[in-house]
């Protein structure tokens, strides 16, 4: 079994569910007592959050390259980055680290491909929905991307730093949400993209038809193939 590193953190409230999941999905698959081997890096959230939203992207790459190579030194054999958004300097930590990152969108892009969508609508940070890095990675493998309109992504984008991040499950914001899903689905969409992996904490597949793609949940199981050598 490979020793996943995990960059986590962003926010800890999504990484509680990688560490649940990647063990759940680890016994699931060896049985009795089985867990994932795993070390973790937590970042400040405050910090990154502030870089964010000044443009400093730069700076984020260096704090989480120096998270990844402390990961290795620490015995991970790959890197798992816990949030959507950061994947825009993905290549950045992988370099830094000099051990293979697990890019969120190609876990989703299989699943995608996989179950024949062709059209799917994408939820997440403004930056993650309005950048090109994340969905120009869905693009190159075939699949069209459906962005909420302005107003939307600017509730789904406030909702996820001023909610979800620090722990709060309002259930307004919930019915906001599924507003946004179903006027994607209405639009074309054959499914929609929790492309923040907080969101899993505030929808979940039986609160809509809409066929839903958890990031986290996708990028759990794509970190545990690759530990037990199936990925
Ligand atoms: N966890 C979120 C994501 O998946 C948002 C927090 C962040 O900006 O990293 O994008």
């Amino acid at each position: 079994m490979k020793t996943i590193g995990l960059i986590g953190g962003m926010s800890w409230e999504s990484t509680q569910t990688y560490y649940r999941l990647i063990n759940q999905k680890t016994r699931d698959q060896l049985g009795g007592l089985h867990s994932a081997r795993l070390v973790l890096y937590s970042v400040d959230f405050a910090e990154i959050e502030t870089l964010q939203h000044q443009g400093d992207w730069d700076a984020t790459a260096d704090i989480l390259g120096t998270a990844g190579q402390a990961l290795v030194r620490a015995g991970a054999d790959f890197l798992v980055l816990c949030t959507n958004t950061m994947h825009k300097v993905a290549s950045e930590i992988e370099q830094a680290a000099s051990v293979p990152l697990l890019h969120i969108a190609d876990a989703t892009a299989n699943d995608l491909i996989n179950d024949g969508v062709t059209s799917v609508g994408l939820l997440g940070t403004r930056f993650t929905m309005e950048q090109a890095f994340y969905r120009e990675r869905l693009e190159a493998r075939g699949i069209e991307v459906l962005l909420p309109d302005a107003a939307q992504r600017e509730v789904v984008h406030s909702v996820i730093y001023e909610e979800l991040c620090r722990g709060l499950i309002r259930p307004d914001s919930k019915a906001a949400y599924l507003d946004v899903i179903t006027s994607l689905g209405e639009r074309g969409a054959q499914g929609v993209i929790l492309g923040c992996t907080e969101i899993g904490l505030l929808v979940q597949e039986a609160d809509t038809s809409v066929k839903l793609y958890d990031t986290t949940e996708l990028h759990a199981e794509q970190a545990v193939q690759f530990a037990l050598g199936n990925g």
